[in-house]
């Protein structure tokens, strides 16, 4: 089980010398199992939400909780816990191009501590995404849409408590995309907590769930069985 907790959160960044809100007093929580779409026009502060609420980023003002303890001030044996709450698909593809997708995969099951379980966690992560035998192949000979797949696939390796996605479904097809929420909605049926930031609205629309909408860097919409652009 695991619920995260924004309290009064901000985030700011340096541009040109001046620093700049990405983020304004955001208070949220969301509680295990949950289904949240994260939506908002560019630069809204989407991968910046996402990136503190596992601890990527600490916030400036205000503080993330994981289970009501302070997920920035965690560390040892807590910190690797809380980490492996979490499986992540950031915005940039993050396959380490020089290594073959098993590799890759490997890689992230070892530092998740599958150890013995390894290989077998990556051959079953990569069928549930659609994808299996691809252990052999670089990156680069696979379409964008198949590498977000393997980087899906990686996040699911320890079956995490929580999904955080970051534009998972850009340059996919339309069918590739509806397996991919199946799975997703699946997971969370399970009880896997889902947060994914799109731009993809015709799928928030039809799969009406919650929707938290941010509008330069501020929470201006939270709705239950939402739609995009439902601010209330
Ligand atoms: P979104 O994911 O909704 O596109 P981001 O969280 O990436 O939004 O960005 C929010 C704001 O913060 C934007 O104005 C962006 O330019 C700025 N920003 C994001 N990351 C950085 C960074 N590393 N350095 C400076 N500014 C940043």
């Amino acid at each position: 089980m695991a619920e995260i907790r924004l309290d009064h959160v901000s985030k700011r960044y340096i541009e040109d010398r001046r620093s700049v809100y990405a983020l304004k007093d955001v208070s949220l929580t969301v509680e295990q199992g949950e289904f949240v779409f994260l939506i908002g026009s560019s630069g809204a502060g989407k991968s910046t939400l996402l990136r503190l609420m596992c601890g990527d980023l600490s916030p400036d003002e205000g503080t993330v909780f994981l289970n009501n303890a302070n997920l920035n001030r965690m560390i040892g044996p807590w910190r690797v816990r809380a980490t492996r709450t979490f499986g992540i698909v950031s915005q940039q593809g993050t396959l380490i191009r020089k290594r073959t997708i098993g590799d890759n995969l490997m890689l992230a099951a070892n530092a998740a501590g599958l150890r013995r379980k390894s290989q077998e966690a990556v051959k079953k992560a990569l069928g549930i995404v659609g994808l299996p035998g691809v252990e052999a192949c670089y990156p680069a000979e696979l379409s964008i849409g198949e590498s977000r797949r393997v980087e899906l696939a990686r996040a699911v390796l320890n079956s995490p408590s929580i999904l955080l996605l970051d534009e998972l479904t850009g340059n996919m097809d339309d069918d590739v995309i509806w397996d991919l929420l199946h799975l997703l909605s699946e997971l969370n049926s399970r009880g896997t907590t889902i947060i994914m930031a799109t731009h993809a609205s015709q799928y928030v629309n039809i799969m009406r769930r919650r929707v938290v909408t941010l509008v330069d860097g501020r929470v201006a919409g939270d709705v239950k069985n939402g739609k995009y652009g439902d601010l209330k």
